[in-house]
């Protein structure tokens, strides 16, 4: 299923399921009445949601504006220097032991808005990623049961201040990866079962067209079921929950010479099976 945020009729955010010629308005079908893709997760209501999609009169939407598929995730964690070769084109160790940073929520944008650059930073990057969704509380959970806690996947545009992440005191990457707009997901949550291996997916961001990052989540160092182990035994993944998974190679400061985002920019991150998220920047 893909499951989306979408903005209806009257203005407001709803959770709801694109099928073939619409959208189901979870916020109406379901008798939860869930307000978030985030209650529906949490309210263990994907059975019922599929049961939906089988109801062709349960289509109350037809043209409608994606949003972000999670718009107020509870965490943002991201991962660093997950492929390889992304790590050696960076001039840094390959990890041992996945390296863990976070975005704050406020940076959440969703498909097609704009990326805001900040009068703040003039070394704006993208990093094309494989999100993953949590969709069960997560504590302490075996490698062996991890993918049980995964709703599903979303694309997003790890949105970088190259000059605060690396040159600010003591390393902000926190910082200068949380600027308002720099978490682009979207466009759609789609449930696991879709995806019988999220680590076999090709994954590419264009700039302006031009093809700048190609890889496959085969690549991945630390794979998903690790990290939702990993992150779990320190505090609990919550449902709605987002784990940027890490960049291939190809983002513009390792280039010669140096990218960074402009005015106008359009970029697309493509993810075999979960489509493209597109986004377009703007001076702030
Ligand atoms: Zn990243």
């Amino acid at each position: 299923m893909k499951l989306v945020t979408f903005l209806s009729d009257e203005g407001k955010l709803s959770p709801g399921v694109l099928v073939d010629g619409g959208v189901i308005d979870l916020s109406s079908a379901l008798p939860e009445k869930p307000s978030a893709l985030r209650d529906v997760l949490a309210g263990d209501m994907l059975g019922r949601v599929a049961e939906l999609c089988q109801d062709a009169s349960a289509i109350t939407v037809t043209g409608r504006v994606l949003k972000s598929p999670i718009p107020d995730p509870a965490n943002i964690i991201a991962i660093g220097l997950n492929y390889r070769d992304h790590a050696i084109e960076s001039g840094m160790a390959i990890p041992e032991e996945p390296i863990v940073f976070g975005k704050f929520t406020s940076s959440v944008c969703g498909p097609e808005e704009t990326i805001s650059l900040p009068g703040a930073s003039r070394e704006v990057d993208y990093e094309a990623e494989l999100v993953v969704v949590i969709g069960r509380r997560a504590s302490h959970v075996p490698q062996s049961e991890a993918m049980e806690y995964v709703a599903g996947y979303t694309i997003g545009n790890d949105v970088s201040a190259r000059d605060w992440q690396l040159r600010k005191p003591g390393g902000q990457w926190i910082l200068g990866k949380s600027f308002a707009t720099f978490a682009p997901i979207g466009p759609t949550l789609v449930t696991r079962d879709e995806i019988p291996d999220p680590h076999a997916l090709s994954i590419q961001l264009k700039l302006n067209g031009q093809l700048m990052q190609s890889s496959n989540t085969s690549r991945l160092i630390f794979r998903i079921d690790q990290l939702v182990s990993y992150l779990s035994q320190v505090f609990p993944l919550q449902p709605g929950d987002l784990i940027f998974t890490g960049t291939p190679p190809g983002v513009g400061f390792a280039r010669k010479p140096a990218v960074f985002l402009q005015p106008g920019d359009v970029c697309e991150v493509e993810i075999e099976g979960l489509g493209i998220l597109r986004n377009t920047c703007r001076r702030a």
